[in-house]
This record gives structure tokens, C-alpha cells and sequence, in this order.
């Protein structure tokens, strides 16, 4: 599952830094774009303006009055631009009235004193060049353009009038429509009073708008040139702007590139790379949890199998018919217990028990009534057995052995007798018995084992004090060598015996 994760975070760190490096290449190219436009068009406006200062130049050159018309038309025009999309260069008297025209030798008498860049240059005289708002030309059948004009000193520093030049607006439009920005991409170039010049997309109506109130034109005339994310005032869309101003004209020109265009082959990518790292990731996720259930699914066999054999083995050890230890458990079980005593140098009792007259009491009571008897005995034997260590077995038929382990002659004893009392408390009638009810008889033997001697021994002495006590009346525990009746005189084994 971790690693699922780890995958999925190290295509995210991918795709962000390829996010990154989409915007920094949206970055650097429009700011190269803006670069070399910005080049071009203060270039041409410069070449332009060469050649009003050269009307100026010729115009303040004595004796130009005097000359034929045509000698004055070439001294006056002979530097103007024949670009295709400069129109005519014209020279304006004090009064606003065309005197000379770069395309005729005897110039139209047309009067400009309305125009925007007459009244500048007449209201300011350090106007320098001029570049007027968009206007409707009237030479030019209406064509959009702008004007590029300078003052002309008059006698004294008054105001002599202005050469004023044309340029259409669509050498801005030509220029900016081989670029490829991109569907939402745009190019706006702007008088630093907000005036729109030219923008691309064409919109007749943005030509001339006043954009000054709109916040991406405060954040593009506040310095020279820059970078930013904004929504464009013309048509709300969101953009990357970089903007520059044009040489040391009063012009700003901004291209913007769709934030959404700048990020949209990243957004192929993502798709691409997400779904195929989601499927890995998904597999992996899937193999995972596969390989988990399949772990699980062993783990539950596996303890299924282990506890079957528990049962097995626990089965393998009890007797059936009283719970109690078989005779195979309780002879591995003595053993183990002999060699502990003998090591620890502890003693170890053992019981003997035999139900009395039992043959007798099968025959009056039937064998299912005698299997009864015995499950009772069993039930006296586990509540007599105080201690974890202490193992009471189904020895054979009606006969049953309790191992102590660290006991004495004496605390077998009292057990012995307290097995002896439990049995008779049961108070199962046995006609057949002298006592009426069934009862034990108890054989005790204690031993503190000595390295090499066996365990048999044990069990031959408990034996021959059970052999004692039937002997002697039944109904009685007897300890090996020595017996009693329902007193127990306890005496410790001779080592050895
Ligand atoms: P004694 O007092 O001398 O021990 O007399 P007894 O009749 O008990 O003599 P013995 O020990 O020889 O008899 C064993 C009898 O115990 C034989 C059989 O009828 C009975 N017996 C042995 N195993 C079982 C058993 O599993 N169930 C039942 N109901 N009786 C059993
Ligand atoms: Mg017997
Ligand atoms: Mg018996």
C-alpha cells in the first residue's frame, strides 16, 4: 500500500515540475516574442521619424521660399519613407493648413488645426514625437492610422506649425497576425495614456477604446517592462502578460498568452501519466490485498490445522469415558515426574485406587450403571487434586493412579483419604457390598528417587498396599508397607524399596 503511494507521489512531484517548466518555457518565449516585436516596431517608427526631422532640418534652411516647387518637394521629402504602410508626410502651418505634402508637388489646401497632434504640439512645444490616438485617415479613404508628428520652430521660438506622418494601422495588425500565440493569445500595443493602437484579435471596436481604468493597464504602465498573471480588460480572459515599452516612445506594447493555453499539452500529460500510474498503482493495490487474503487464508488453515492436532493429541491423551488421563499419558507423565523428583531430589506419591466388589456391582446394576460409578470416582479424584501438578489417570478398567509430584507419604495420604470420603459421599447404593454404598480402596506409595532406579517401583509398591487394603476389609487407604483403615498413619518410604 506504501508503495501505491510512493508511486502516486513521485508522479505528482513529476508532474508539478513539469507544470513548472511549461510556465517558466510560456515565460521565456513571450518575453523574447515581446523582445524582437517591440524591436521592430521602434525601429519603423524611428526610420519614420528621420524623415519628419529631415523636413524640419530643410524647412529652418534659408532660402527654401524661393525655390521652384519641385526643388523644395525633394529638400523637404527627399529622406520620407516609401514603406508600404507609411502614408503621406505633410507640413502644417501655425494655422493648421497643409503647405507641403510628401505624394503631390502642389499640396490639396486642407486644414488639420482639428487634429489631436496640431493642438498638442501648438499647446505643448516640448511635445517631441508625437504619436497620436487612431484616427479615420481622410487622404486614405477613411484607413485606420495613426499620426507620428513633430513641432516645427516659427520665428523667435513661436509656434511654426507641425510635419505630421501617417501610419497605417495595419502594419501593426500584419505584424501581429503571424504570430502564433495560441487560440486565446493576444498582442495589444498602447499609447501610455491607455489608448489601445492596435490589438490582435482584430476588434474594430478596440481600436481607439480607453483602457486606462482597467487594472492590467496599471500594472503595465508602472514600469518599464515586466511579467504578470491578469485577466485582460478587452475580453476577460486570463492571461500571462509581458509587457515593454516601445525604445523611448510613449508606447507600451503587451503580449498575453492564456494561462489555460500555457497549461493545456501539461494537461495531456497529466492525464497520461495519472491514469497510467493510477492502473499501477491499482494493480498494485489489487495484487496486495490478493496476496493478503491468500496470507490470511493460510494463516486461518494453518491454526485450523494446529488446533485440530491440539484436539488430536488431547484427544490422544484423555480417556474417553472419565476425561481423566489415559494410561499412555499417565505413564509418559510418571516418568517425566520420576526423573524431575530424582533431580530435584523431591519425593513424588502415587495412588492406586480400585473400585470395590465392582464385578458385583456391574452384574446387579448393568455395565452402563457401573461406567457411571467410575465417572463419579473420576469427579471425586479431579476436586480432591489441589495442585496444577497433580495428575489423576484412568489407570485400567476400574482402576484408577494419582501422581504427586513434591508430595509426601503423608500429604498422599490425606489426599487418599480425602478421594476415599468423596467416593463414599457419593452415596451410590451397591447391594452387593458389605457397606451397601460403592466405595475405594486406596493404595499409597511415596519414593525419593535415586539416580538410576526406576519408576516401576513406584508403581509396585502403590500396588501392593492397594493389595493391602483389599485385603484388610476395602473401603480404606493403605500406605506401602504399612495400613490403615479410614485413619491415615503416614510413614515415608525406604529409598529404594
Ligand atoms: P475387588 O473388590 O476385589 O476389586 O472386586 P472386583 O469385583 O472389583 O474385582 P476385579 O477388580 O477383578 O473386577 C473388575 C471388574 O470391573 C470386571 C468388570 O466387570 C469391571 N469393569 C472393568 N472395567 C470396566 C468398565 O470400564 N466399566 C464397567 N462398568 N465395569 C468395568
Ligand atoms: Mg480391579
Ligand atoms: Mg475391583
Amino acid at each position: 500500500m506504501s508503495v501505491a503511494v510512493g508511486v502516486l507521489g513521485l508522479g505528482a512531484l513529476v508532474l508539478l515540475d513539469a507544470r513548472a517548466d511549461a510556465w517558466h518555457q510560456a515565460e521565456q518565449a513571450s518575453s523574447n516574442l515581446t523582445r524582437a516585436l517591440e524591436g521592430d516596431i521602434a525601429r519603423n517608427i524611428h526610420t519614420y521619424d528621420l524623415s519628419l526631422q529631415g523636413a524640419v532640418a530643410a524647412l529652418s534652411q534659408p532660402g527654401l521660399d524661393q525655390a521652384t516647387p519641385e526643388v523644395r518637394h525633394m529638400a523637404l521629402f527627399d529622406r520620407a519613407g516609401t514603406a508600404e504602410y507609411l502614408g503621406s508626410v505633410a507640413v502644417l502651418d501655425a494655422e493648421g493648413t497643409v503647405v507641403a505634402n510628401s505624394t503631390s508637388i502642389v499640396p490639396e489646401r486642407l486644414n488639420f488645426a482639428d487634429r489631436e497632434y496640431f493642438r498638442i504640439h501648438l499647446e505643448q512645444p516640448d511635445a517631441g514625437l508625437f504619436i497620436s490616438r487612431p484616427y479615420r485617415s481622410r487622404l486614405r479613404k477613411g484607413e485606420p492610422s495613426i499620426a507620428v508628428s513633430r513641432r516645427l520652430p516659427g520665428e523667435g521660438g513661436r509656434f511654426g506649425g507641425v510635419v505630421a506622418g501617417a501610419l497605417r494601422l495595419a502594419y501593426f495588425q500584419d505584424l501581429f497576425s503571424k504570430l502564433d500565440l495560441g487560440l486565446q493569445g493576444s498582442v495589444t500595443l498602447l499609447r501610455t495614456d491607455g489608448t489601445v493602437i492596435a490589438r490582435h484579435p482584430f476588434r474594430d471596436t478596440d481600436v481607439g477604446r480607453d483602457i486606462s481604468n482597467a487594472d492590467t493597464f496599471r500594472r503595465v504602465v508602472a514600469a518599464p517592462s515586466g511579467q504578470f498573471i491578469g485577466t485582460a480588460a478587452l475580453d476577460g480572459v486570463e492571461r500571462l502578460f509581458t509587457f515593454r515599452r516601445v525604445g523611448d516612445l510613449p508606447l507600451i506594447l503587451s503580449v498575453g498568452v492564456s494561462t489555460a493555453e500555457v497549461y493545456a499539452a501539461w494537461w495531456n500529460k497529466v492525464r497520461h501519466l495519472g491514469s497510467i500510474l493510477l492502473v499501477l498503482c491499482g494493480a498494485t493495490v489489487t495484487l496486495c490485498l490478493l496476496f493478503k487474503r491468500e496470507l490470511l487464508r493460510r494463516i486461518e488453515a494453518e491454526r485450523a490445522l494446529t488446533a485440530a492436532a491440539e484436539r488430536l493429541s488431547v484427544m490422544a491423551a484423555t480417556d474417553g469415558l472419565t476425561g481423566l488421563a489415559n494410561r499412555r499419558q499417565f505413564d509418559t507423565t510418571l516418568n517425566q515426574e520420576w526423573r524431575r523428583a530424582s533431580r530435584n531430589r523431591t519425593p513424588i506419591s502415587l495412588l492406586l485406587l480400585d473400585a470395590d466388589f465392582f464385578k458385583a456391582y456391574n452384574d446387579r446394576y448393568g455395565h452402563q450403571r457401573g461406567d457411571e460409578v467410575l465417572r463419579g470416582v473420576a469427579a471425586c479424584i479431579r476436586t480432591a487434586l489441589l495442585r496444577p501438578v497433580d495428575i489423576g489417570a484412568r489407570y485400567g478398567g476400574e482402576e484408577f493412579a494419582v501422581l504427586l509430584p513434591d508430595t509426601d507419604a503423608a500429604g498422599a495420604s490425606t489426599i487418599a483419604e480425602r478421594i476415599r470420603c468423596a467416593v463414599t459421599d457419593l452415596e451410590i447404593p451397591h447391594a452387593a457390598s458389605p457397606t451397601e454404598w460403592a466405595t475405594v480402596s486406596i493404595g499409597v506409595s511415596t519414593a525419593h528417587p535415586r539416580h538410576g532406579q526406576q519408576a516401576g517401583l513406584l508403581v509396585e509398591e502403590a500396588d501392593r498396599a492397594l493389595y493391602e487394603a483389599k485385603r484388610s476389609g476395602r473401603n480404606r487407604v493403605c500406605v506401602a508397607g504399612h495400613f490403615t483403615g479410614a485413619r491415615v498413619e503416614p510413614e515415608p518410604l525406604a529409598p529404594g524399596r
